[in-house]
């Protein structure tokens, strides 16, 4: 998600929250998209290949989760039935499994999104799990299922659980779940009971919140197979790498299969799609408009995401997935961050460059380095727009003279906060903006060579971890500039 470039509302359903971002950002000024003086090529960075002070990247963790997924698409696209199989091996003793189903959060619910938990089987025996709340409107299952297991068992104790559930798909939605039946398309992003482990930390009960934003919390796992049956005349774009197509079981529908090593949430997109394909350097791009048009073509959001991917690159080191998928969403006002993949909507073409880094600089921040999104949601989102700042040249805007009084010192506050002391717009104000702007002040201090190359050794030591304030904090210790702006702007708490 981002913050700061809208300049028009979204085509419908226009939501209050995002209503008042839109209000916010034309008082602080649209986002040209033109200003590529960028303070990059100051960063020391070697051109075109990973930079100076990258050091060997931490490899996943060895026992990580491992997940399967299947999707059937419904031949209307209004919903989803699914089953996963995880294997998960926890480095600590526990007595159940918790799961986030967070199709089941407010901004979503409010659209008509809902997921359902089906049939659930520990060690194949059949176990019944709580489904609680957890910040869910009234109306739909909560966003936290408790999976109790028939024993407890001890760290490193491999358990098997398999999930059925299904998935409505809210119509026109904004939210990272919908589909939109004038364009035949569908979508849906962390639409699984998504396992909410934290290594050495335990399990992410955060509340959802009645905010946009993204509040999901999970260790990478290895895809064992992502497959998705959709009928066979729709394009499929998923996450990881492709891995064949064949026919579906049920007449008429083709089975799109991926895999990965490493991802921490799986989105997906099927329906009337062009897609556009290219390599850039190593990474296999691909980019899905809709058959229907969008106000910027497939080839200039090709052309945008290629070279954020290259300037991004040099800033942070080599991209963390051999493949990346983006789709273009008419009912979506801005953007979501998944690994590998990235759901856009039909903005216009003033806001695509400023949106495109944003989110692509996400694959760094949250992707390879995660966090708990809802608890600490300055760790990505401070990153993130700080590399969009330096990609689109717009260090400018974000001063930290020019931080307002009200979200000052707040920049550590969690999102349920924000939802209640302000909403989206001083969210945004408060830690998307702060936060990037102490970064481009630290850096602007510590010179960017040096700071540079300290992003990249946070980058490359953290990578597949999720991690907290604290550790943020011990990564930076050779920049006591930034340590002291963070600290002053209210990061550590
Ligand atoms: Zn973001």
């Amino acid at each position: 998600m981002i913050g700061t470039v809208h300049c028009s509302p979204p085509r419908r359903r226009v939501s209050a929250a995002l209503a008042a971002l839109t209000v916010a950002t034309l008082v602080a000024g649209c986002t040209s998209g033109g200003g590529r003086a960028g303070g990059i090529s100051g960063g020391g960075g070697a051109e075109g290949g990973p930079s100076d002070g990258e050091v060997g990247r931490a490899q996943p963790w060895e026992q990580r989760p491992v997940v399967g997924l299947q999707f059937d698409v419904a031949a209307d696209l209004a919903s989803v039935t699914g089953r996963e199989t995880v294997l998960f091996t926890p480095d600590a003793p526990v007595c159940e499994l918790v799961f986030r189903m967070w199709d089941n959060k407010p901004t979503a619910a409010q659209d008509g999104t809902s997921m359902e938990l089906g049939e659930v089987t520990v060690d194949g025996r059949p176990v019944v799990a709580d489904v609680v709340p957890a910040g869910a409107p009234d109306g739909v299952p909560g966003t936290l299922a408790e999976v109790p297991l028939p024993a407890c068992v001890d760290a490193g104790t491999q358990v098997r659980a398999e999930l059925g559930f299904s998935v409505e798909l809210g119509e026109d939605s904004g939210e990272r779940v919908g589909h939109a039946p004038d364009e035949e398309l569908a979508w849906f992003a962390t639409a699984f009971p998504l396992l909410a482990w934290v290594r050495g930390e335990g399990w992410a009960r955060d509340p959802a919140v009645d905010m946009y934003g993204e509040t999901v919390t999970s260790e990478d796992f290895r895809l064992d197979a992502l497959e998705v049956t959709a009928p066979r005349e729709y394009a499929v774009l998923g996450s990881g790498s492709p891995a064949g197509t064949e026919a579906g079981s049920s007449p008429g529908t083709t089975t799109h299969r991926f895999t990965a090593e490493a991802l921490r949430d799986v989105s997906v997109s099927v329906g009337r799609f062009v897609v556009q394909e290219r390599r850039v350097g190593d990474v296999a791009l691909r980019v899905g408009t809709p058959e229907s048009g969008s106000r910027v073509d497939g080839e200039e959001w090709t052309d945008e995401l290629a070279y954020a991917l290259r300037e991004l690159e040099e800033l942070f080191g080599p991209y963390p997935y051999p493949d990346l998928w983006a789709s273009v969403l008419p009912p979506l006002a801005d953007g979501v961050e998944f690994p590998s993949a990235l759901q856009f909507g039909d903005v216009r073409r003033s806001t695509v460059s400023a949106l495109v880094a944003h989110e692509l600089a996400h694959m760094w921040f949250y992707s390879l380095v995660g966090n708990n999104q809802a608890r600490d949601p300055w760790i990505d989102e401070s990153f993130a727009t700080y590399g969009q700042v330096l990609v689109t040249g717009r260090e400018d805007a974000y001063r930290l003279d020019d931080v307002g009084r009200r979200v000052r010192g707040e920049l550590g506050q969690p999102m349920e906060y924000w939802a209640e002391a302000g909403g989206f717009g001083r969210y945004v104000r408060g830690t998307y903006d702060q936060g990037a702007a102490v970064l481009l002040e630290a850096r602007d201090r510590a010179g960017a060579e040096r700071f540079d190359a300290a992003v990249r050794d946070y980058l490359a030591t953290r990578a597949h971890q999720v991690v907290d304030p604290s550790e943020v904090r011990a990564s930076f210790e050779s920049v006591p500039e930034l340590i002291d702006l963070l600290g002053d702007a209210g990061a550590f708490g």
